[in-house]
């Protein structure tokens, strides 16, 4: 009998769907399909990779809407948030498409002849993919493996599998030939791990927490399989007294609540200067009282429910009764995943709420006393992912940006991803980096040649 997985609302806890999970069985007959796919796929050239490549980018463009909207029912992401995802998506493959023509490789000076380079595709790349955002972390390892000339595997989420494979239609409604992307809806245990253990799987792009990524990277251990692993956070919000602290206290709110808290980049701590914490303590309640937690389809909502009742039990899990709450915003009763913006000021800097990624939205401020404090807290961390700075001083951004063991910094604002920059983590935050120019060559194997003129 056909496993089935009921996918849930998680702003209405009503079914959305049932979906078919495959087996082992079913996921090896799709890696056939996709290596008997390889030889073509890799043989197009590459202009005409970059025109399906293009025309796979303006199918989702006109779908951006209905992708959006599946992704409200299926994820409880806000509209806005979601627009943007579909957005993103359509702007990697996009982006993307100029690669197959710029996959350049060198001409090495050598004695007595020509010595070339040349990117050779992998064959069947595995993207394994988690479920907080479902269609834009699919298609920063879909598009850039695609345009190297792979063919792709892909396994979303248990829970949040309708994007990923809506995306695999309009592949096909584009003109990309059958079995090159195939998304495979499935259990992590079963299809994840044959996509590990399957000798025809070349590279496996994992996206996750970093327990499982430990198993991903033991298992491909086994067959020297490649890996890219993209992983926790417990990034740093650090706000210096010399900075505009209104702006970063009207911002902070959303550096962390954005998508519920369920981002790796989640800047989960908050470091204040001592001198300005009680003035930025003030204006960050203001702001986490005003952000608007409502139903995800409301145009105006800017937070929606957590993902499941077992990731609402874990967050809430990490604040029993004795914490230490600052303040709270509000969420809605009723049916729904729901958990409000939660404040928290430890005065223990071994707080599991400072280590810990909460996944949720609940964050910790605690005061540090000079630049060099800030460092210490902040890389007093097993993660390296994002982080924020705010000062005014140009010299100290610099600095701090510098000492901060983490992938992806933001001065004056909280941006971590643009797709045409390079995107990973430090330490158990991952392995390797995702977007940027380079990407496209992390599906590849470099071949040098010498061609003797002798
Ligand atoms: P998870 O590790 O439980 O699952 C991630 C994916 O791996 C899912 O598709 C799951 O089915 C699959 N999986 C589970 N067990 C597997 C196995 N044994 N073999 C192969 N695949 C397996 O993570 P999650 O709960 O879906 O996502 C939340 C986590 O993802 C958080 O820790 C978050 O920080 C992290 N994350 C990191 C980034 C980043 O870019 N660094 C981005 C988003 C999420």
């Amino acid at each position: 009998m056909t496993a089935t997985y009921d996918v849930i609302n998680p702003a209405t806890e009503q079914v959305v769907t049932t979906v078919s999970l495959l087996d082992a069985e079913q996921t090896d007959e799709a890696i056939a399909r996709a290596r008997a796919a390889s030889p073509a796929w890799r043989a197009v050239s590459p202009g005409d990779r970059a025109r399906l490549l293009r025309r796979f980018a303006e199918v989702v463009d006109t779908h951006r809407e209905e992708l959006a909207e599946l992704e409200v029912r299926n994820s409880g992401h806000t509209i806005a948030n979601a627009r943007w995802e579909a957005g993103n998506v359509r702007d990697v493959i996009a982006y993307y498409s100029a690669a197959p023509e710029r996959l350049i490789g060198q001409q090495i000076p050598v004695a007595d002849g020509i010595d070339v380079t040349f990117h050779e595709p992998l064959g069947v790349v595995g993207v394994i993919v988690p479920w907080n955002f479902p269609m834009p972390i699919a298609s920063w390892g879909f598009a850039p493996a695609l345009a190297a000339g792979n063919c792709v595997v892909l396994k979303p989420a248990e829970v949040t599998p309708m994007t990923a494979m809506r995306l695999a239609e309009l592949a096909l409604d584009a003109g990309l030939p059958e079995d090159v992307f195939q998304v495979l809806p499935g259990k992590g245990s079963v299809v994840g791990q044959r996509f590990i253990d399957h000798p025809d799987v070349a590279k496996i792009v994992f996206t996750g927490s970093t327990e499982v990524g430990q198993q991903v990277m033991a298992g491909c251990a086994k067959q020297i399989k490649a890996v890219t692993l993209e992983l926790g956070g417990k990034s740093a919000n650090v706000v210096f007294a010399d900075s505009d602290l209104a702006q970063a206290a009207a911002t902070a709110p959303y550096a962390v609540f954005d998508n519920a808290g369920q981002d790796c980049c989640a800047r989960s701590r908050i470091l204040v200067e001592r001198t300005a914490y009680e003035e930025f303590m003030a204006a960050f309640e203001t702001a986490v009282k005003n952000v608007v937690v409502t139903d995800p389809g409301d145009e105006k909502a800017e937070m929606g429910p957590l993902i499941t009742a077992k990731q609402r039990e874990t967050v809430a899990s990490y604040v029993p009764d004795d914490s230490i709450v600052a303040f709270r915003g509000s969420a809605p009763n009723g049916p729904g995943f729901w958990y409000p913006p939660t404040v928290l000021a430890p005065t223990d800097l071994s707080d599991r709420v400072l280590h810990e990624e909460i996944f949720g939205p609940v964050v910790a401020v605690v005061p540090f006393d000079d630049e060099a404090d800030a460092i210490r807290i902040a890389n007093d961390s097993e993660f390296g992912l994002s982080g924020s700075i705010w000062t005014r001083d140009v010299g100290r951004a610099i600095r701090v940006a510098r000492g901060i063991e983490s992938g992806n910094l933001s001065v004056n604002s909280h941006s971590s991803v643009r797709y045409w920059t390079p995107f990973g983590g430090f330490k158990s935050s991952g392995l390797g980096r995702e977007l940027g120019p380079d990407a496209p060559f992390a599906f590849t194997e470099t071949k040098n040649v010498f061609i003797s003129t002798s």
